[in-house]
Order: structure tokens, then C-alpha cells, then sequence
């Protein structure tokens, strides 16, 4: 499969620090921000720095480097938000994911109960 990137999107603008950011946690690899329509007391985007538009692009093509500093991210924010109540973490991919924004990000979520896996 080819993965077009647009380096339009808006996390990617967030990246170059052309539109501001709630950072939460950020290491050489990875940004973690909060969502700015956020669906739970925490709801926290970890993104990889580079160009990765879904999870299996990320997966099959990050570098085992890139990877270990997304994982490293997430657990950074997992520790640092309090959840250990527990969490849920999504990533959207494509259309029928509904993926809003195309530069790869895993939203974790917690706070509350999360509920049912899928509203339909
Ligand atoms: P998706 O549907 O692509 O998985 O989710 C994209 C998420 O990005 C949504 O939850 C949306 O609220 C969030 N989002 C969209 N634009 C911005 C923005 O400019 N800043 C932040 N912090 N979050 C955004």
C-alpha cells in the first residue's frame, strides 16, 4: 500500500510550531498534546515526529528507533495522567476509521469509564 502524506495536516503544523499545542510529554521521537475537543477528563494525542499518516504505516515503516520513542511517549503520559483506573486508546485509520486528522496518533482516554467499546 502507498501512505500519501499531506504535510498540510494540522498536526504537522503543530510540529513545525506553527499552531500552538497543550504538550504533555515530548521526547526525540514523539509529541503528546491534549485533544482540543477533548471526550474524557483525559484525553491525550501521542504522535510520532515523523512523516506516518496511520498505525500500520507507522508500524511497517518507523524505524525501530521512532518506535521505541512513540512507546516510550505513551507510557510517559499513561504515568503521568493519573490512569491508573485504566484507559482506552484508539487510532482512527482512513475512512472507515473515521480518521479526522491523516498524521498517525493513538488518543488515550481515561479518567472515567470509558463504556462500551462502540457506540454502533
Ligand atoms: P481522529 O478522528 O483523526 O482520530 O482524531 C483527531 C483528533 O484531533 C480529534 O479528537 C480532534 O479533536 C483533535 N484535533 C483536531 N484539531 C486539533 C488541534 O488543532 N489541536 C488539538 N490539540 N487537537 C486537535
Amino acid at each position: 500500500m502507498d501512505f500519501d502524506y499531506d504535510d498540510q495536516n494540522i498536526f504537522a503544523k503543530i510540529l513545525r510550531g506553527e499552531i500552538p499545542n497543550d504538550t504533555v510529554f515530548e521526547n526525540a521521537h514523539a509529541l503528546a498534546f491534549r485533544d482540543i475537543r477533548p471526550q474524557a477528563p483525559v484525553h491525550v494525542l501521542v504522535i510520532p515526529k515523523g512523516p506516518y499518516v496511520s498505525l500500520d504505516h507507522f508500524a511497517r515503516d518507523a524505524s525501530a528507533e521512532e518506535q521505541a520513542g512513540f512507546f516510550a511517549a505513551v507510557a510517559a503520559v499513561c504515568e503521568g495522567e493519573g490512569v491508573e483506573g485504566g484507559f482506552r486508546a484508539i487510532s482512527n485509520a482512513r475512512a472507515d476509521g473515521v480518521q479526522e486528522v491523516p498524521h498517525f496518533h493513538l488518543h488515550i482516554m481515561g479518567g472515567r469509564s470509558m463504556g462500551p467499546m462502540l457506540a454502533n
